[in-house]
């Protein structure tokens, strides 16, 4: 299942993109044509407040979910109903531009993270895009909390 998720919802894109999900977001410069164009075309389906948007896509057959609710767990909950999350997915994509996380030494991430973060952590994964490194954090375990309270 792939999303495309408009510029109002970033938080949301990000979140999806922190389960794995393959999520294109919509920057304010992308019009409303090219996004129809990448949704079809792609066979994303569109996730928007934006009921100009939503009537279009429906016009062209293009999947759309909309959220209007402004809190997260709600569009999280919205968004990935009747989708299961493969926990083992959860950080395999770089939050910033979804591109698929590959692995990196430990010696090579040493001068380029927090000392405690090098010290406590075996594993690291970089970006190949944008180079944002990656680790299990605490913000790993928020995630895992979040993506187990909504699958309940
Ligand atoms: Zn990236």
């Amino acid at each position: 299942m792939k999303f495309l998720v408009d510029q109002m919802l970033g938080t949301l894109a990000k979140w999806l993109r922190f389960c794995g999900i393959d999520t294109f977001y919509a920057t304010q410069s992308i019009q409303d044509d090219k996004l129809l164009e990448i949704s079809k075309k792609e066979n994303r389906i569109l996730v928007t407040r934006d009921k100009e948007l939503i009537l279009r896509a429906q016009k062209k057959d293009i999947r759309v979910i909309p959220v209007f609710t402004r809190d997260l767990d709600e569009q999280l909950n919205k968004v990935l109903d009747n989708t299961t999350v493969d926990t083992t997915q959860i950080l395999s994509r770089c939050s910033l531009c979804n591109t698929k996380l590959i692995s990196i030494d430990r010696e090579q991430v040493k001068d380029k993270v927090p000392k405690n973060v090098y010290q406590t952590n075996e594993t690291f994964w970089i970006c190949p895009n944008c180079h944002k490194i990656y680790w299990k954090g605490s913000h790993y375990d928020e995630i895992i909390q979040k993506i187990k309270s909504l699958n309940q």
